[in-house]
């Protein structure tokens, strides 16, 4: 086996990678930005090597300069882990030229599974199914807008290079095509640096099932079965399970063969994943499911597979790089029960999903059966903007479905998480809908149920700012009482009793708390003096105390409670009436601006775009009105909360 590895990568999987590579018995060589050095990554390789600033442009995905490393290192072969270089043909054939072992396929494995388009040309001649659609390489607009005819809406526009789900826009009729392929485009050219799209029949009651495939260099290729990913928001994976819900033998062995097929075609090395969408309107059925794309690497999730096969996935990586042959065959592989992974992210489900950065004040997982935590971040850490939010993805086994569904859904409820907001509470509630529980599965299933899932703006629990308000006062209380002692024992000076803050019992009224940034009043009584008393702490919410606030936390909602500042001068304008201001709702790019000075607006209509890790975010009018003070152009960058224009209201004469 090999004596060291340099792990291309950062976050959940570097550490993942660097587990498995210690157990092999390896050197573990990381790279990191300046953003991460003092992340669980660095601090667990046996050498780290800052490659550069924050951005990703600049350190992860600078091929020289982490090959320097990796020669100067004397690592014997570098782990891409997934992002950033692992599916770039180019980096791969360098590593080999500098006489380091890639772990991964082949570079010309990689080409040809590179782009959406090539890739559905030439499996379609090993004759596996594709999807209806055009894929050749005719840009035109016109033209284009004539294939999507023919094919007949719904249709899907894909960026040819598109990944992680992005580049992609559903266009249900005709009139909506301009705009959708001009959007697409223009993302596909910011984010993939290619503006060429593909244009597919949108599949009704879409499923993703994905195959993970494993070729040695003896030229053998197996499955190791199905993952079902259709739990899915913009094509993004939120949910995935191993085996798939509702498949059969005959239906596992076609979904096996067409995989191993594709992965044959183009001489596969390592760890890969056949992705196929299968019509689940009827079903998963040995003649419903199309090729749509292969990743040349290992997959976010590939945990489920690991719980149901028993492999570890890294190690038979390392092997097959190392010129081993696959130490079983087909037939040797076998199920055991069923997992399910859900992606915890730092993001506002009730906002619209915005990721959410900020330190980690507290991060505590549960342990239990059947449960496995992969995280790249540790309490007191932060979620940056710089990378994608992801702060873990929880992983449950079990027996069954249900038992699994069951385990990951009390993980979640158990997990605390202070600081940025999660998407935890959200997942519980997708774990419980009927739908899902009953394997009724297809893509659309999140989008069309964002109410019942708690994805929407609501108002904060008032329990918990309750426990959050009196928290705070206890402590205020206990603080002054600690003054009043201090004082009366050097001076007997009446005046100097601490109750200004209209703590003492009986001439409490109310207590005012910024609840996530907004004023609220509690209102109590003689039950406070009780309250504030011992035991306050106890009830079902878990208290964090950081940053001069008081997080709430309880099954995964996390509520922000601090003192208002009665010195703080903005607090009036933070929190009077917004008026026509428009902000950007996070750090970003503005990559669209859709007005000009005068013009006039309605409410609602989209006046920008701004972009941040790699999604656009359309930015709405507040309310009718003229625009004015527009204060960036397209292209500059934002920060959070950064006025962009105005939208001022009309006066009638
Ligand atoms: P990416 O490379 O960005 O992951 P994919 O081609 O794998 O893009 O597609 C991502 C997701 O988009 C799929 O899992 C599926 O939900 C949806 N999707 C892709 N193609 C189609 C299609 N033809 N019809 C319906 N949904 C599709």
């Amino acid at each position: 086996m090999f004596k060291s590895v340099l792990i291309a990568n950062r976050g959940e999987i570097a550490l993942r990678v660097a587990r498995t590579a210690r157990r092999l018995g390896m050197r573990v060589i990381a790279v990191h930005s300046e953003a991460d050095s003092a992340a669980p990554f660095v601090t667990f390789a046996d050498e780290a090597y800052c490659i550069g600033p924050a951005p990703a442009r600049e350190s992860y995905l600078v091929a020289d300069r982490i090959l320097e490393v990796a020669k100067k290192a004397g690592a014997e072969c570098i782990h891409p882990g997934y992002g950033f270089l692992s599916e770039n043909p180019e980096f791969a054939e360098a590593v080999e030229a500098a006489g380091i072992a890639f772990v991964g396929p082949p570079a010309s494995a990689m080409r040809a599974m590179g782009l959406k388009d090539a890739a559905k040309a030439l499996v379609e001649k090993a004759s596996v199914p594709v999807v209806p659609g055009y894929h050749g390489t005719n840009q035109d607009a016109a033209f284009l807008k004539g294939e999507a005819d023919r094919i007949g809406y719904p249709v899907l526009i894909k960026a040819v290079a598109g990944g992680g789900g992005k580049g992609m826009r559903k266009v249900e009729a005709p009139e909506a095509f301009a705009e959708a392929l001009a959007s697409c485009q223009r993302e596909a050219a910011s984010s993939f640096g290619d503006a060429r799209v593909l244009i597919e029949k949108y599949v009704t009651a879409p499923r993703h099932v994905e195959v993970q495939i494993f070729g040695d260099k003896h030229g053998n290729v197996i499955h190791f079965f199905e993952r079902d990913c259709s739990m899915q928001r913009r094509h993004q994976k939120v949910i995935e399970e191993a085996p798939a819900p509702g498949m059969n033998a005959e239906t596992r062995a076609a979904f096996g063969k067409a995989a191993v097929e594709a992965g044959k075609a183009v001489g596969y090395v390592g760890a890969g994943t056949v992705e196929f969408i299968a019509d689940g309107s009827r079903g998963l059925r040995p003649d419903g499911f199309y090729f749509m794309e292969m990743n040349t690497r290992l997959q976010v999730e590939h945990p489920v597979t690991e719980c149901i096969t028993g492999f570890d996935l890294v190690e038979l990586q390392f092997r097959a790089a190392f010129g081993e042959k696959l130490p079983v065959t087909q037939a040797d592989l076998a199920i055991n029960g069923h997992a399910v992974e859900a992606r915890l992210y730092a993001e506002e489900p009730e906002r619209g999903f915005l990721p959410s950065t900020g330190t980690l004040h507290a991060l505590e997982f549960p342990e239990g059966a059947g449960i496995r935590i992969d995280s790249g971040v540790v309490e007191g850490g932060a979620v940056t903007p710089f990378y994608d939010p992801m702060i873990a993805k929880v992983i449950a086994h079990g027996a069954t479905r249900d038992e699994a569904l069951d385990r990951l859904k009390a993980a979640l409820e158990n997990t605390i998480v202070a600081g940025p907001k999660t998407n935890t509470r959200f997942l519980a509630a997708l774990i419980d809908h009927a739908d899902f529980r009953a394997g009724k599965l297809d893509t659309g299933l999140i989008e069309r149920n964002l109410q019942a899932l708690g994805a929407v703006e609501q108002a904060p629990d008032v329990a918990m700012i309750v426990a959050g308000a009196l928290a705070l006062a206890a402590e205020e209380k206990a603080r002054l009482e600690a003054v009043a002692e201090a004082r009366s024992s050097m001076a007997d000076d009446p005046f100097s009793v601490a109750d200004g803050f209209a703590l003492a019992p009986g001439r409490i009224g109310h207590i005012d708390v910024l609840v996530e940034g907004e004023k609220h009043r509690v209102v109590c009584d003689a039950a406070l003096e009780e309250a504030t008393g011992e035991g306050l702490r106890g009830g079902d919410f878990t208290l964090v105390a950081a940053d001069d606030a008081l997080y709430v936390i309880e099954k995964g909602r996390q509520l922000k409670i601090a003192r208002p500042d009665p010195l703080d001068v903005s607090f009036d304008d933070h929190h009077g009436d917004a008026g026509g201001l428009v902000k950007s709702p996070m750090h970003g790019k503005l990559v669209a601006l859709f007005v000009n000075e005068g013009d006039e607006v309605e409410k609602g209509q989209r006046v920008a775009i701004v972009e941040a890790m790699k999604m656009e975010h359309p930015v709405l009018a507040p309310r009718a009105g003229r625009i004015e003070g527009i204060a960036f152009e397209a292209g500059a960058q934002l920060g959070e909360g950064a006025r962009i224009l105005t939208v001022v209201e009309h006066v009638e004469a």
